[in-house]
């Protein structure tokens, strides 16, 4: 399977922006996970910095996250974040702190009166932007 995209469903889509809103002035992330290149959950995180340059989650709530994920039978796809003043273009500390190549970036920009999303793949310190489709309920 070619990992160049992401099949967001309109639900998780519209939770995502909304999370990231109630927010605000901090940072919202979360993780989505799924199955192939198809997001079926969204698990909102607590951003345990209240900053809204940063965010990070105690490794605790990680694996338990981690652990509900595994017992639906999915996998992590993209780990998202807001970036509540500033373009969606993800900065140098979030290259930095990018744990995994296989998992995309999300984020969405609060900085334009209508929210924006993009998705990018991480490799080596540096991104690529990647489409993502949007799939109508199911
Ligand atoms: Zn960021």
């Amino acid at each position: 399977m070619e990992n160049n995209k992401l099949i967001f469903p309109v639900y998780c889509y519209e939770e995502l922006v909304n999370h990231g809103q109630s927010q605000l002035p901090y940072e919202a992330c979360g993780l989505l996970s799924g199955r192939n290149q198809t997001v079926q959950s969204i698990w909102k995180l607590k951003n345990e910095l209240n900053s809204d340059r940063r965010f990070f989650v105690g490794e605790k709530t990680v694996n338990k996250t981690l652990q509900s994920i595994a017992k639906r039978e999915e996998k992590v796809l993209a780990i998202y974040h807001s970036h509540p003043t500033t373009a969606p273009i993800p900065s140098y500390t979030d290259l930095l702190n990018h744990p995994d190549s296989e998992v995309k970036m999300i984020i969405v920009s609060y900085k334009t009166k209508n929210p924006l999303v993009k998705c990018y793949r991480i490799q080596k310190n540096s991104y690529k932007e990647l489409p993502f489709l949007m799939e109508p309920l199911v």
